[in-house]
């Protein structure tokens, strides 16, 4: 077994999830078994209970566990298929520290941060090994950046890792910055410096440096920071700002052969060079397409970046998939509320409603899925979006009159939305919710059924606590709306759709955590053909 810890300094938000993603992608056309694991410092079990303004997305895996959003990056860009063992924070790590002394684990010791804190870490990085034979290669990303207190630990646990494996079985992989100060009109490595100098007061010696820049890095620069930081200089690596597409990453770190730096500092180096031939098809379609779609995402956390990162890499690959681009506007739900879903959403081509939870913003979405559903655009609602497009059939087309979700509006008369019996008496918000992955039946002859290839079982991801109220499905149905697919164990209503309209959908999973670059998301790559196909016609 390998190992590549791969460190970040100078700032956070340099994209070392990426780098990391990306050097797995391509140790994975080296033809490695490769996996990914993360290493978040902060004191929260998991990031389930964070709000997107704190973490962005929180990235849903097969088995329920609720994660840092790199494991989306590691899940799109490798094959590898991450458990919760792949996420550890020290949350974690102090949990079970603290329940193996109460049990009398530690046998009448003093518990200390070292050794016991740091076995735990390392215990886990054994796990996960352990409970994947066939691996080659685990990459472990330590989140934050080095010199950050909370992070200590972690660094001290690699390095004894390191010690106790064999040093020609790890390779450390610190990426940093190289600001451009556009007054000098230079390029400086003074904070790489630092910070390689902090991570070498650690105890650690990155074998290789990633330097994250605007511009492209020079043969001076390069020596500089070879000569300063301790490494040979071909293992000083430019990371460039990419022009179009976070997927040309792999290829960007390609060009100063990072896989083979990697592979040959662990005794790999007998592996092939990665043919990329499938990755580069992507990007190019990604880059040129010949089509072009606009769809409105209307949610409540469109002004940041990454609270809908799966949702959005989803559009991208079913767009490359149908040689279209698509050009996302975020829209505000709120602002659909204030001015009406004609003015703000009025001439795109299809709309999109992501998951959500609380009441902020909530009318205006019904409003955005009431006017894609009487003006024929298409619709896809996800988790929060099936729920609402529910709600809005109910109200405007079953004239149920106060229609609503029990998460809204606790005395709606017509609760279409509501708690399933075994979520009435949770009290501890994490964890607690329906979560992961689950087998859902498909009804023949409906859109969903098409779609899936006519498959009657899927896999899909789930994470919310409200559901489809049985008691209403009758006269939804009588109504018109169509129930595509339910869950196989307790009959939970996973998809609604509308006959005679484009593309009407709601689901009541999270499709966005299993689209890939080459193979998107059937419901996605149908909403966006769907959407293509109402572009075209107007
Ligand atoms: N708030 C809703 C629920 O808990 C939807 C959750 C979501 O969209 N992820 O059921």
């Amino acid at each position: 077994m390998k190992y590549i810890f791969v460190t970040g300094g100078v700032v956070s938000s340099l994209g070392k999830g990426l780098a990391a993603a990306s050097i797995g992608a391509l140790l994975e056309h080296r033809g490695l078994k490769t996996l990914m694991q993360k290493f978040d410092p902060y004191l929260n079990v998991d990031p389930g209970t964070m709000s997107p303004f704190q973490h962005g997305e929180v990235y849903v895996l097969d088995d329920g566990a609720e994660t840092d959003l790199d494991l989306g990056h590691y899940e799109r860009f490798t094959s590898g298929v991450m458990s919760r063992l792949n996420n550890l924070t020290s949350g974690q790590v102090f949990d079970a520290v603290i329940k193996k002394e109460r049990r009398g684990d530690y046998l009448g010791k003093t518990v200390q941060f070292i050794p016991h804190v740091t076995d735990e870490i390392k215990a886990r990085i054994h796990m996960v090994t352990d409970t994947n034979p066939d691996v080659d290669v685990l990459i472990t990303e330590i989140g934050g950046t080095v010199g950050d207190m909370e992070g200590l630990l972690f660094i001290e646990a690699l390095r004894q890792f390191a010690l106790e494996v064999g040093k020609d079985n790890v390779c450390f992989i610190h990426v940093t910055l190289l600001p451009y100060i556009k007054a000098a009109g230079e390029v400086k490595t003074k904070p790489t410096q630092q910070s390689v100098a902090k991570l070498r007061e650690l105890g650690i010696q990155p074998d290789i440096i990633i330097c994250r820049t605007e511009a492209d890095l020079d043969e001076d620069n390069r020596k500089k920071i070879a000569m300063f930081c301790n490494v040979e200089k071909k293992n000083v690596v430019a990371f460039r700002d990419v022009a179009h597409t976070i997927y040309e990453c792999p290829l960007d770190l390609r060009r100063d052969k990072i896989d083979r730096l990697v592979v040959d500092k662990i005794g790999l180096g007998h592996t092939p060079s990665p043919a990329l031939d499938d990755w580069e098809h992507f990007v190019r379609r990604v880059i040129h397409p010949k089509h072009k779609v606009t769809i409105a995402v209307a949610g409540k956390y469109v002004e940041l970046q990454d609270a809908y990162k799966s949702i959005y890499e989803s559009l991208i690959h079913a767009g490359a998939h149908h040689d279209t681009k698509v050009n996302i506007i975020r829209v505000e739900a709120e602002a659909v509320e204030d001015h009406g879903a004609k003015a703000v959403i009025g001439d795109v081509d299809g709309i999109l409603v992501p998951g959500g939870f609380g009441d902020r913003g909530i009318e205006g979405k019904i409003l955005a899925a009431q006017y894609a559903r009487e003006n024929k655009i298409p619709y896809f609602g996800i988790c929060l979006g099936m729920q609402i497009a529910t709600i809005e059939f109910a109200r405007n087309v079953c004239k149920l009159r106060g229609a609503n979700s029990t998460e809204f509006d606790k005395n709606s008369p017509f609760p279409v939305i509501c708690l399933q019996e075994e979520q009435k008496g949770v009290e501890d918000m994490g964890a607690t919710m329906r979560l992961g992955s689950c087998v859902s039946v498909l009804f023949a002859g409906t859109r969903a059924s098409d779609l899936y290839g006519g498959a009657d079982r899927i896999h899909e991801r789930h994470r919310h606590r409200y559901e489809f109220n049985s008691d209403f499905q009758d006269k939804l149905q009588e109504c018109g709306l169509v129930i595509s697919s339910v869950s196989e164990k307790e009959g939970l209503v996973e998809i609604v759709e509308l006959p005679d309209h484009p593309f009407y959908l709601g689901a009541q999973f999270h499709p966005e955590f299993q689209s890939k670059p080459n193979h998107p998301h059937p419901l996605f790559a149908g909403f966006v053909k769907a959407a293509l196909e109402s572009a075209q016609a107007k």
